[in-house]
């Protein structure tokens, strides 16, 4: 038996068994805490795995599904696809030309919607006058 009883801070898919262990949080030394895992499966008897190699710690980091509280403890893996798109286009090597472009955008969008407006306006003045008549 433990001497002390760490709680679970979350779960995690045991490399050994594939089944679900669980993730305890230990102290060693002032500052440093460690994860270790607690396998409970057939296979596994309650195994535990102290191991503080970096490559295991980061391992489980990455993979533990935290419970509440504890959501501080999971790492971001390595960036997936849903991650921000890179920017795929022209570089822009002039920044100048760019610059000179933008103020006609709001000219050219902007014409639809003068006509529009000049459009209802006329409509609703036919209407008004279809209206008096
Ligand atoms: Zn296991």
């Amino acid at each position: 038996m433990p001497r002390t009883n760490n709680p679970v801070v979350g779960t995690v898919t045991c490399e050994d068994c594939g089944e679900t262990a669980t993730l305890h949080e230990t102290k060693k030394g002032r500052h440093k805490t460690y994860l270790y895992k607690r396998c409970h499966s057939e296979q596994c008897g309650g195994s535990c795995d102290q191991s503080t190699s970096p490559v295991r710690q980061k391992r489980w980091r990455r993979e533990i599904i935290p419970r509440e509280g504890y959501e501080h403890l999971k790492e971001p893996g390595e960036p997936s696809n849903d991650a921000v798109p890179e920017p795929i286009g022209e570089p822009s090597p002039e920044p100048e030309k760019n610059q000179e472009q933008e103020p006609n955008e709001p000219k050219a969008t902007g014409a639809p919607w003068i006509i529009a407006g000049i459009v209802g306006a006329v409509v609703f003045v036919a209407k008004i006058a279809k209206g008096a008549a």
